[in-house]
């Protein structure tokens, strides 16, 4: 590992600013290597030192693992000059990990997105080559019925001439252009082009107008997140996504 200053190390950790840590080490809260420390400025490996603060051993970890119900109105980057970015709704405490969007939704998409820092784990979601499917739930304009299952089961040409793979629709409401009643869908997807459920949908001639995503791969959007929330993987969400 790489060694840093033991104060910088246990704020982003998130045991307080800078200054209260420095009053932790003065007042000999604080250990490394079993000895206490004077030095608030030690350089230690976070990896290979044992960090004690009070009765309570630092666990440092490498990787973060963050379900993020994504809000409207948010971008699914690290850094815009004009807009918020999903990053930005993160806690101080999970700054210093560096933790990247996988994949992306458009600003006007909400619904899962997991942000890591383990461009392993990024890289094995987003391979084309495996098909990881994503779900989501749409509000469509006029009706969604059989022709636009078999549709999208066969594949769809969309406006650049890419014909999609196929596609699992299930239409949970008939809409109804008559009443102005919208169709409510799920569609699965096992690959992710630009823009795809709403191109998929303009191939068929029809308009989302309201787009979620609840699922990628194993990973399942916990509905007990608000738009904006989000939360750490459990251990066994982890392990099943890997
Ligand atoms: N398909 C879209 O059209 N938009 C998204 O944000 C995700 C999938």
């Amino acid at each position: 590992g790489k060694k840093q200053r033991v104060d910088k190390i246990l704020s982003n950790m998130g045991f307080g600013s800078r200054s209260e840590i420095r009053r932790l080490v003065k007042q000999g809260a604080v250990k490394v290597g079993g000895a206490t420390i004077k030095d608030f400025g030690l350089q230690v490996d976070p990896e290979l030192d044992v960090i004690e603060v009070g009765e309570e051993r630092v666990v440092f970890r490498e990787f973060v693992y963050v379900m993020l119900n994504k809000p409207q109105g948010v971008i699914s980057a690290t850094e815009d000059s004009r807009d918020r970015t999903v990053v930005d709704l993160l806690s101080d405490e999970y700054r210093h990990f560096d933790a990247f969007p996988v994949g992306r939704l458009d600003k006007d998409t909400e619904g899962l997105l997991l942000l890591t820092n383990d461009g392993k784990l990024a890289h094995n979601l987003l391979s084309p080559r495996k098909h990881v499917p994503k779900t989501y739930y749409a509000e469509v304009e006029g009706r969604v019925g059989e022709e636009d299952k078999d549709a999208f089961r066969r594949g769809v040409t969309l406006d650049d001439g890419y014909v999609t793979m196929p596609a699992e629709l299930l239409v949970l409401r008939e809409g109804s252009p008559e009443a102005g009643v919208v169709s409510k869908i799920e569609l699965t997807i096992m690959e992710g082009k630009f823009h795809q459920v709403k191109r998929m949908f303009q191939a068929v001639g029809k308009k989302v107008v309201y787009l979620k995503r609840i699922a990628m791969g194993s990973l399942l959007l916990d509905e007990h997140l608000a738009a904006g929330q989000y939360r750490e993987l459990t251990v066994e969400e982890l392990e099943q996504l890997r």
